[in-house]
């Protein structure tokens, strides 16, 4: 299953076949649409006047009712049905085509279920509320967004129950993000994980042990910092000519599509951590959205799997690489020389504390990785009660506060830096967060293993050595587009379901180290 020949060069459709032709014609023109939706909504978070929310939100809505419509389209019925019978004939492809169409029928079976005009509603909804959260969170003042999310809510409920009539709403929600994946499986997971972070959490607390973090703060240029992330960026293997980087309120990357792959960052006036590992994690995605098999794209399979596989490869350069002394053995000429005003004493070895010090905090992506994941499990809980109907929007700000005081031990001073932080209720993003959490699972579960199969990445990464662990994501992961599942693909890779032991060994192995915690 993961020779050397990428499986997406398999996919020579026949043209001259219709029946196959036509399915992905119209898939295509489906895929073309979402590129478009995209594209406006890229826009809307970095470039857009505030004049233009309201003729967007239409937008928005028209072209989200479209592809719905396209989706939905007895003409497409007809292609899945010619794709089913032509793929029963088919031996060549390995199944391929069969796989082609049982990627779209999943999204066909989703859609069907839905009416269009609760589609415009959720699309205007949340172009609306995304307007709306902005000037709320400027004012930190939630009382200016609560309108808008009972509305969002309230149409995510009608859209769950539309699809999974009596059914779990939130794992209707989740199925979107995540393929497969239920809140059942993931409360154990996420129990044992709080669990044990907050132990670990506590033995940093008890430790005694303060990092200064003196030597990486200072004054940066933003020209400088934005110039080393590029660096670093197009080392670790993302491509300029077809990708950018731009500002935004919210860091994200989007792939608008094979040859357009759109990342986004901020900044730091004082330190320069924020903007260099927000751009490694952008970029991981990037990676994963440039390595997505060509010969697929806009074609039902050439789209990524999950948002939790998305997380495993954003987290994994971040982190896994991005946090290493090797990669910081190998960029630290890069370091002092886009930013000459760190000290040049500061090697890999006096950095390399810096970038596991744990601080619970009251931003979630400027958490630590040691407490980033018990951030997301306070919204995890937050949104099952909503949607369980245990908790209204109206009591969301002081139970979001009530988590965050026993969970990590602070109270937010206003709705900035607390329930108004995230962008993603904002577009009726709910069964979201929990990807992040399943994402370092991933990243941790897939480094060891390529540590298995490559050899010491420590070692490589010192020697500037970065294409081999691109090339072994590339294999296990990218190239087969949606074609397995989320679990399937993390088997394949790693040889075992995913779990929570290579992250906690990897947390307790840095962070015990940095705080001299005993094994
Ligand atoms: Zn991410």
């Amino acid at each position: 299953m993961a020779g050397g020949k990428a499986v997406g060069d398999s996919l020579k459709f026949d043209p001259s076949d219709d029946r196959a032709a036509r399915l992905y014609e119209l898939w295509g023109e489906i895929r073309d649409l979402q590129s478009a939706e995209d594209l406006l909504q890229w826009d809307q978070e970095t470039q857009m006047p505030d004049g233009g929310v309201e003729g967007r939100a239409k937008v928005s809505a028209t072209l989200a009712g479209l592809r719905h419509q396209r989706l939905t389209s007895p003409q497409l019925q007809d292609a899945l049905a010619a794709g089913d019978e032509l793929a029963a004939e088919t031996e060549a492809d390995g199944g391929v085509l069969g796989a082609q169409v049982a990627a779209a029928r999943r999204q066909v079976e989703r859609a069907v279920k839905v009416p269009e005009a609760l589609v415009r509603q959720l699309a205007e909804a949340a172009s609306n509320g995304l307007s709306a959260w902005r000037q709320a969170r400027e004012a930190k003042d939630v009382s200016l967004f609560s309108d808008h999310l009972v509305r969002l809510v309230d149409l995510r409920r009608q859209e769950a129950a539309a699809i999974s009539p009596g059914g779990n709403a939130y794992d209707a929600m989740l199925d979107a993000y995540e393929p497969g994946m239920t809140e059942a499986q993931l409360v154990p997971i996420f129990s044992h994980l709080q669990g044990a972070l907050a132990e670990l959490v506590q033995a940093v607390a008890e430790s005694g042990v303060e990092v200064d973090e003196s030597p990486v703060l200072g004054d940066y240029p933003v020209a400088a910092q934005e110039a080393l992330g590029r660096e670093l960026a197009t080392a670790v293997g993302f491509d300029f000519d077809n990708g950018r980087l731009d500002l935004s309120t919210h860091p994200f990357c989007m792939g608008v599509h094979g040859g357009d792959v759109r990342m986004t960052w901020r900044h730091q006036q004082d330190d320069f951590r924020p903007a260099i590992f927000g751009i490694l994690h952008e970029t991981g995605h990037g990676l994963y959205e440039q390595g997505l098999p060509a010969a697929w794209h806009r074609t039902p399979l050439g789209e990524a799997v999950s948002l939790g596989i998305h997380e495993s490869q954003s987290r994994l350069w971040e982190n896994h690489v991005g946090r290493s002394r090797g990669f910081w053995r190998w960029a630290m000429p890069l370091l002092h020389r886009h930013l000459p005003g760190i000290d040049p004493a500061v090697d890999a070895e006096r950095l390399w504390p810096l970038l596991h010090a744990v601080t619970p905090s009251l931003i979630r992506v400027e958490a630590d990785e040691a407490t980033y994941n018990l951030h997301v499990i306070v919204r995890f809980e937050l949104e099952r009660a909503l949607f369980a109907g245990d908790l209204q929007v109206a009591d969301l700000e002081g139970a979001w506060n009530d988590l965050y005081a026993a969970s990590l031990g602070l109270r937010p001073a206003d709705a900035a830096q607390g329930v108004l932080q995230d962008i993603h209720w904002s577009q009726g993003m709910f069964g979201y967060f929990p990807t992040y959490t399943l994402g370092t699972l991933t990243a941790a579960q897939l480094f060891a293993q390529a540590n298995r199969d490559l050899g010491d990445q420590e070692a490589a990464l010192a020697r500037g050595e970065l294409a081999p662990l691109l090339g072994w994501m590339r294999d296990r992961i990218h190239r087969h587009g949606c074609r397995f599942t989320a679990a399937e693909l993390v088997q394949q890779a790693t040889g075992r379901p995913l779990a929570a032991d290579d992250l906690l060994a990897y947390l307790r192995s840095t962070v015990g180290e940095v705080y001299g915690l005993g094994a």
